[in-house]
């Protein structure tokens, strides 16, 4: 699991990594009974809510729920992948990594690109661009421009907004410096191929660095100057930057979001840099991609609830459908805004000011309320039966396709459905039984395409089978020696809650190479944050419950009861099929299956 590296260099860095000394470099931390506490970075923090516990190595956050070891704290905090956490770590002790085998890498001509090399030459871009408009004879028009756009002197340098100039000028001045070309051709800058020789990509153009939250300089962002090419273009992919993954302005916004527990995603740049000039600090964008997974899962780490405001009346359908896939896939409130009059959110902070922007965020609308209303009007309002049934009839299965697809406890199954029969007016039984269909349906169509990512089926009724399974995981990570009793009866396979079972198959590949492994060997090799405080979690809760032999029998009993149930609706299927065949051979006569189709 630990993709890259080898896993007993990985666990080397981890023990090197005094994971209280790691969290203090961000958090401090006060010595409590056998643990140390402080203040929460993940969510806005009022009472000391990060429990550290020394000797297991792990924290623990009892208000937001994030968890995890060093490294899920440093990818958490620094919002980096697993593999860059622990380069990270490793540099932080000086421990040299070495990629496990060349084979074990993706196949690509990048393999051996380092993201460090990467942000120190955009650092070192920005900084010439920035040169740029105020040393070179074409940035006084540019910075009148700017100046005219309302941008004021302190944006541009707080944004570190520059000019690309043309003439190929970034790959001769880089020349001179001693970059060499590969690095700047990993990095985007310049494109082109080998032989035919290369171009700088980005030419007259208004440049916008794009940081991640700790600051490196990831990409960039080109407004066009001479209205040649596309009004914005941003860096290709590198090993350092996808679009899909990041957001402008999570590094200045991230306080603001923390303290306000509300992120504001807009969608340009200038939107970005004039609602902070203004005041509303809590604002990032979008880099010319709509909202996605990957933003929701960056910005549930800081926010409750995120106001989507988009430009003029583009706030459609579609874009509804997305911001609910994403609001049910991460667990994140999702409301949506307009901004009036077709206008970009920049204008309209220059015409109307910080309040009136400040109450279009207020004045959001959820994004369930948002999708029913949009429904309930192309449908006709005048509440006709059959309107309203097919407007039901579309909203049930949109959220049912989604819930089928996201990995959703419970309790938040619960709160979708009171939320729904409050918008539409049916009772919680009702809704379930509707979902239940639908999930039904979703999951037929679904099984043709599915991945590793995503299993059969959601059990919205068999609430036991859901708690036999957390049981189980909850016993192992306490008493990894009860893993013998386990492998003989099941296996992660058999786990049908989607994060359960990928925790399943880390827990049981780590305790099939390590038998008995500690808590600190199974985290270092689930690499998502979300996996590592799921982990933490059920370690703690099962803990408290104690009991362990008593439990895991009745957890496996159930599972052995499921299986049989299931394996018979299976037969039950397969029989009724049997017998549809047959009557469809006998309506049509002697015909032998195997001769149709092929003939
Ligand atoms: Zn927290």
């Amino acid at each position: 699991m630990a993709g890259f590296f080898d896993q007993t260099v990985v666990n080397q860095v981890q023990q090197a990594n005094d994971i209280v000394d790691v969290i203090s470099e961000h958090v401090n931390l006060v010595k409590k009974g056998r643990e140390m506490v402080g203040l929460c970075p993940f969510h806005d923090d009022h009472r000391p809510s990060l429990n550290v516990n020394v000797t297991k190595q792990i924290f623990k956050c009892f208000a937001c729920g994030a968890g995890g070891d060093v490294f899920k704290f440093v990818q958490m905090r620094e919002n980096l992948s697993f593999s860059q956490a622990i380069e990270r770590l490793a540099e932080r002790v000086g421990i040299k990594l070495k990629p496990r085998t060349q084979d074990s890498r993706p196949k690509s001509q990048d393999s051996d690109v380092d993201p460090n090399k990467l942000a120190k030459v955009n650092e070192w871009a920005a900084k010439y661009f920035q040169e740029n408009l105020v040393n070179k004879q074409e940035g006084k028009s540019v910075l009148d421009y700017i100046a005219e756009r309302q941008i004021t002197r302190e944006s541009v340098k707080k944004w570190r907004l520059g000019l690309a100039v043309s003439g190929d000028d970034l790959i001769r001045t880089a020349k001179a410096k001693g970059i060499p070309t590969k690095l700047l051709e990993q990095t985007g800058l310049v494109a082109g191929q080998m032989g035919s020789g290369f171009s700088d990509k980005f030419v007259n153009r208004l440049m916008f660095p794009i940081t991640d939250v700790t600051g490196r300089v990831i990409g960039f962002g080109g407004r066009t100057l001479d209205e040649k090419g596309a009004k914005y273009i941003n860096s290709p992919t590198t090993a350092l930057f996808d679009k899909s993954n990041s957001l402008y302005g999570l590094e200045q916004a991230r306080h603001r979001i923390v303290s306000t527990g509300t992120a504001v995603v807009v969608e340009g740049y200038t939107d970005v840099i004039m609602a902070h000039s203004k005041g509303c600090d809590n604002v990032v964008a979008t880099l010319g991609t709509s909202f996605t997974p990957g933003h929701g899962r960056i910005l549930r780490r800081y926010a409750k609830k995120v106001v989507l405001i988009f430009d003029g009346d583009t706030a459609g359908i579609e874009a509804a459908n997305r911001a609910l896939e994403v609001c049910l896939a991460q667990h994140i409130d999702i409301a949506l805004a307009s901004v009036p009059e077709g206008k970009d959110p920049c204008d309209f902070l220059l015409a109307a000011g910080k309040e009136q922007f400040e109450q279009l965020i207020d004045e959001a609308v959820d994004v369930f309320q948002f999708k029913w209303s949009r429904l309930a009007e192309s449908f006709g309002r005048d509440e006709t039966l059959a309107g309203r049934k097919s407007a039901i009839e579309e909203f049930l299965q949109t959220i049912a396709t989604s819930l089928w697809s996201g990995n959703l406890a419970a309790i938040e199954k619960g709160l979708i459905v009171n939320r729904l029969s409050k918008i539409i007016g049916l009772n919680s039984k009702e809704i379930n039984a509707e979902l239940r269909k639908r999930i039904g349906r979703a999951a037929k169509t679904a099984s043709y395409n599915v991945d590793n990512q995503k299993v059969r089926s959601i059990d919205l009724g068999d609430g036991f089978f859901a708690v036999a399974q957390r049981e189980i995981l909850e016993v192992l990570l306490n008493e990894p020696k009860l893993f013998e009793v386990v492998k003989r009866k099941i296996t992660a396979e058999d786990f049908s809650v989607p994060i359960l079972r990928q925790t399943a198959s880390i827990l049981f590949e780590t305790l099939n190479t390590e038998p008995g492994a500690r808590l600190t060997e199974i985290l270092a090799r689930a690499e998502s944050p979300e996996a590592g405080g799921l982990i933490v979690e059920l370690a703690q809760s099962g803990e408290a419950k104690a009991n362990f032999e008593s439990r895991l029998t009745g957890a496996l009993d159930a599972i052995g009861r499921h299986r049989a149930q299931t394996r018979k609706n299976e037969i039950k299927a397969i029989k009724d099929q049997t017998q549809f065949l047959r009557r469809v051979l006998e309506n049509t006569g002697k015909q032998s299956p195997h001769s149709t189709g092929m003939t």
